[in-house]
């Protein structure tokens, strides 16, 4: 299991205002939130200072963004075999349908099919569970019998009803409940006829313990059986996924041409080569010449990269993420990355599993400004890359923080009434407000730089031994890591901080949010399968458990008898947070997988009903979506008369310029008209 990299935001108590940053480019009157459905709301984010960059980064911001958009199909047929068919026969209904649109049952068709490209499929996107249609299957029948284009289309129908329809088939894209079989209790795409053990006894053969750099093996391909026979089909060009290869790495190697300096350019022709070889150690070069361009502002992430969607933690989902440096909010990052080493020297972590030397560690802040595949609509608010264990080992790592999507949720969290529901003490509110910004953007900047490239492994030990619980341990260490330090003397020392009250502000947060905020998200009577939500329990219900004899935590129900949790003693809680990260570092350091086991199945998975119902029931009365994801801004070429040109023609473009549109709906369906391939 490889590393999990990335950080979701977390339920925002933090209100608009108090913010320290940089966002001055607002645009008056903006519409943050411009759709709604089931458990979703979809947002808008500003790009401040895209018209601060010269001409040709704008160039190369444009066609890496095309790039991003090119990779969508992949990510819906890794999910599951059959998206693409489903969304493609949903869009036709939606497109030829003539009836009624305040017709009950067409409402409930068409949040299925908004649903449906939330998730980039039909299980949702973060607990991996199927979507129940709130139509019937003969309300759907009647939709594809008046659709001219599905006639004579029965084979395809009859192929994708059962899996929309049938409750018992094709439950979750990934399963990781203790003791299944893995591999063939999970819908995805990435094996085919193989079981779970087969698939690790193929992988573990292919494992050379004497070679110091393993590629990632299994990352760009699916594993199948045919015959008796077990391989791989590639995802590369002239492989599996070419036309949609085809035309990323037509954009991208558009975008070679206008890099910012030759060290970018040759970080793109190698990803361009990697993407037509398929070959993994490729990727690997490529890898370490991103991850060592430091002096170009433009970036991007391009590739089959997570593997949170793999139950085994092999195949890399298709995402992209186009961004460049905020200058100014950097020089905090700067500040943490500069003092790497003295955050990992006086660290609770036995020293046995400290690095001597930090190395490479990188962290800025970033503005997006395009998002694609597993990054959208969903998207997280901090990347740390790249996976590979002994590229980190020798290399480090790079790592962001996107402060730009983390102002529009704090947008839209200012006055939703979550905070007067759920907190107490007014000090909590006023900290909150004051310091809640600023204390979740420094935990997204520890938990990335310092907190993921904290740490060695013991002699011997590889890094996978922890299997289903290895995402999960790997963001508690990350998290736990950023909560020690959150209260540290030392970001005071730095001038990071004003004073301890923002730790104050982060440690209520992070308490409240792992033990009632984010039942919200849980559905009544499901466990918690998300990494990063069982990392956040796990951490809430461990250090509420072991600081009972102190009080540390406590619950409390006033006269109005509503359920509060307050922290009464915030230095024994970091005590706390130093002592279970203490305890997770020996656990990944020594692969010590039965104690993994149990710290997350005792802490981090099933939840107190009683509990969450009443979480759920106070929340349903503030009618706030628990998740939120993001359209896309527009970026368009204009020549030097401000008429559109001809993005092929880059000598033409005198400028790009960029609109915020305001529809989830034409977004979407724009998307499959111009950008699907497969
Ligand atoms: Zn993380």
């Amino acid at each position: 299991m490889k590393k999990g990299v990335l950080i979701c935001a977390a339920l925002l108590l933090t209100a608009g205002c108090g913010r320290q940053n940089d966002d001055k480019m607002d645009v008056q009157d903006f519409k943050w939130q411009i759709d709604r459905f089931d458990d979703v709301k979809v947002l808008r984010y500003q790009v401040p200072d895209f018209d601060s960059l010269s001409l040709r980064q704008k160039k190369l911001v444009y066609y890496l963004s095309q790039a991003a958009l090119c990779g969508r199909d992949i990510l819906y047929d890794q999910k599951f075999a059959l998206n693409l068919p489903i969304r493609k026969t949903l869009e036709e209904i939606y497109l030829s349908y003539g009836g009624d649109n305040n017709d009950p049952r067409f409402k409930a068709f068409e949040k299925y099919l908004k649903k449906v490209w939330f998730a980039n499929g039909i299980h949702h996107h973060y607990s991996n569970d199927k979507f129940v249609p709130g139509f019937t299957e003969s309300y759907f029948d009647s939709l594809a019998a008046s659709t001219p284009s599905l006639n004579g289309k029965e084979e395809l129908l009859a192929l994708i009803k059962p899996a929309i329809f049938d409750p018992e088939l094709y439950r979750s894209t990934c399963d990781q409940s203790d003791g299944i079989d893995m591999v063939t209790s999970s819908a995805n795409n990435y094996y085919d006829g193989v079981t779970q053990k087969e698939a690790e006894e193929y992988y573990a053969s292919l494992v050379d313990s004497t070679d110091p750099r393993p590629v990632m093996a299994g990352l760009n391909s699916r594993l199948v059986k045919r015959d008796g026979k077990i391989y791989e089909e590639v995802w590369r060009l002239d492989g599996t996924y070419s036309p949609a290869i085809e035309k990323i790495t037509y954009w991208l190697e558009k975008a070679a041409t206008v890099a910012e300096n030759p060290a970018q350019k040759a970080t793109i022709e190698a990803l361009v080569s990697y993407y037509k070889s398929g070959d993994l150690k490729e990727f690997d070069r490529y890898s370490i010449l991103w991850l060592e361009d430091g002096d170009s502002q433009v970036d991007f992430v391009n590739g089959f990269i997570e593997s949170y969607g793999d139950p085994l933690g092999y195949k890399g989902s298709w995402e992209a993420n186009v961004n460049f440096k905020n200058i100014e909010a950097t020089k905090r990052t700067e500040v943490l990355s500069r003092n790497a080493q003295w955050f990992e020297d006086n660290s609770p972590v036995d020293s046995a599993y400290k690095k001597e030397e930090v190395k490479g560690v990188s962290a800025k802040v970033i503005t997006v400004a395009q998002l694609g595949g597993d990054a959208y609509p969903a998207t997280p608010i901090g990347i740390n890359l790249p996976n590979s264990d002994w590229i980190r080992r020798d290399h480090g790592s790079k790592s962001v923080t996107i402060q730009n999507i983390t102002h529009a949720y704090n947008e839209v969290a200012e006055g939703n009434g979550f905070a007067d529901e759920f907190t107490l003490r007014d000090e909590d509110k006023e900290l909150a407000r004051k310091y809640g910004a600023l204390a979740g953007d420094l935990h997204t900047d520890m938990h990335e730089c310092l907190g993921h490239g904290s740490g060695k492994l013991a002699p011997g030990i590889k890094g996978d031994e922890l299997k289903n619980y290895g995402s999960t341990l790997e963001e508690a260490r990350a998290d736990l890591f950023a909560l020690y330090y959150l209260g540290d003397d030392k970001l005071v020392e730095l001038g990071i901080v004003p004073n301890k009250d923002v730790m104050k502000a982060g440690y209520y947060n992070a308490i409240f949010n792992g033990i009632m905020g984010q039942l919200t998200r849980i559905e009544p009577g499901k466990n918690i399968a998300e990494a990063h939500m069982r990392d956040r329990q796990l951490i809430a219900r461990w250090c509420y458990e072991h600081g009972k004899d102190d009080n540390v935590i406590e619950f409390v129900i006033p006269e109005n008898g509503k359920k509060y949790v307050v922290i009464n003693d915030y230095d024994k809680l970091r005590d706390l947070f130093g002592e279970l990260l203490r305890e997770v570092q020996r656990i990944k350091s020594e692969g010590d997988f039965e104690a993994g086991r149990r710290l997350v199945e005792d802490y981090g998975v099933t939840v107190d009903p009683e509990l969450h119902n009443e979480v759920l029931e106070r929340f349903a009365k503030l009618d706030i979506a628990p998740y939120s994801g993001f359209v896309n801004p527009v970026f368009t070429p204009v020549d030097k008369d401000g008429k559109i040109a001809d993005p092929e023609k880059e000598e033409q473009i005198a400028d790009i310029k960029i609109s915020y549109p305001d529809d989830y709906t034409e977004q979407m369906l724009g998307y499959s008209r111009n950008y699907s391939f497969l």
